[in-house]
């Protein structure tokens, strides 16, 4: 197949790129780095198989040729401290970047597949999350450029599925975790495995018992494969539901790291989730899938990876900082 993926120098779409080049397919990455690395790209550049067009996907993807079997739309800035400093360009890559990658589908009879986002149900008032539950979003506050974005993104392809017939998959991430996240990404694992490394203390956001449920990226990668061989329209959660407090986190992070290391605690931020976990149920019965990578083998990989790319010159001057 000829597989278009947006997002691909990012950590999930760098990803797919891999495995979609390992099956056989023919790929073609786009990327405007805003918070993709050109590392991402550079692992497939020599590869025969793989073309990378460097394109801010909001103002329009410029693939001209005419065979086309997917788009898949991952191109965003994804954790809160990103999209939270690029607020109109992530409602932008939402936004016109959807419904470009969903025009670009129509012109070829391509399928659209979305990465949507657990963030889609807010704060949750129901729990564990299932697709069937339409969420708690404040739609002004600081998260809001993601999961507006997010949310108007999911509206816009059912509509394109429904009023175009263009043949669509959306699936809600939870939080994922693996090799090629941004060692300044911002996020609690990130945190922690970094901060682990410097024999720092890990910081605690307000008072670490909120949780989140952590899927190795090679899981989630998994179920977009099985997705993509199913034909199936309405939304399917993607995520490992074993749920973990911040401190449990830590605790797990001290274990498999440093049972020396200390906590530090800091304010909470706004808009701050308290609890997330995913129904898989849907995943489970469509597509056979569940999530196989306990978080202390995850983390053990990411430890590997991390320890492996110790000499990439991104990692150093991050751990110089
Ligand atoms: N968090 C934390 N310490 C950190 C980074 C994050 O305690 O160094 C908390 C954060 O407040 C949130 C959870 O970890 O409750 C997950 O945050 P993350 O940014 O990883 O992703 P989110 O699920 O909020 O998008």
């Amino acid at each position: 197949m000829k597989i278009l993926i947006t997002g691909s120098a990012g950590f999930v779409g760098s990803h797919l790129v891999e495995r979609f080049l390992k099956e056989g397919h023919t790929v073609i990455g786009v990327d405007n780095y805003i918070s993709g690395q050109h590392q991402n790209t550079a692992l497939f550049r020599a590869h025969p198989r793989f073309q990378f067009l460097e394109a801010d996907v909001s103002l329009g993807i410029p693939y001209h040729d005419d065979a086309l079997d997917w788009v898949l739309h991952f191109a965003s800035p994804a954790s809160p401290p990103h999209y939270q400093e690029f607020p109109i360009e992530t409602l932008m890559v939402g936004a016109q970047g959807t419904q470009h990658g969903l025009e670009l589908a129509l012109k070829h009879g391509a399928k659209f597949f979305l990465a949507s986002t657990s963030e889609v149900y807010g704060d949750p008032h129901v729990h564990p999350q299932s697709e069937s539950y339409w969420g708690h979003v404040n739609p002004n506050g600081l998260r809001s450029c993601y999961d507006e974005a997010k949310r108007y993104a999911e509206a816009i392809t059912m509509a394109y599925h429904r009023a175009r017939g263009v043949d669509t998959r959306i699936i809600r991430i939870f939080n994922t975790y693996g090799p090629r996240m941004r060692a300044d990404d911002g996020r609690v694992i990130t945190n922690f495995v970094h901060q682990a490394l410097r024999g720092e203390a890990l910081t605690i956001y307000g008072d670490g018992l909120q949780t989140r449920s952590f899927q190795y990226v090679d899981d989630l990668v998994e179920g977009i494969v099985r997705l993509i061989g199913v034909t199936y329209h309405e939304p399917v959660n993607l995520g490992n539901p074993t749920e973990f407090t911040m401190l449990e986190l830590a605790a797990v992070v001290r274990e498999v790291i440093d049972p020396e290391l200390t906590l530090v605690y800091q304010p909470a931020p706004s808009d701050d989730p308290q609890q997330r976990k995913p129904d898989i149920a849907r995943a489970q019965g469509l597509l056979g899938w569940t999530p196989q990578v306990s978080l202390r083998n995850g983390l053990q990989n990411l430890l590997n990876s991390v320890s492996e790319s110790e000499t990439t010159s991104d990692l150093k001057s991050f751990l110089t900082v």
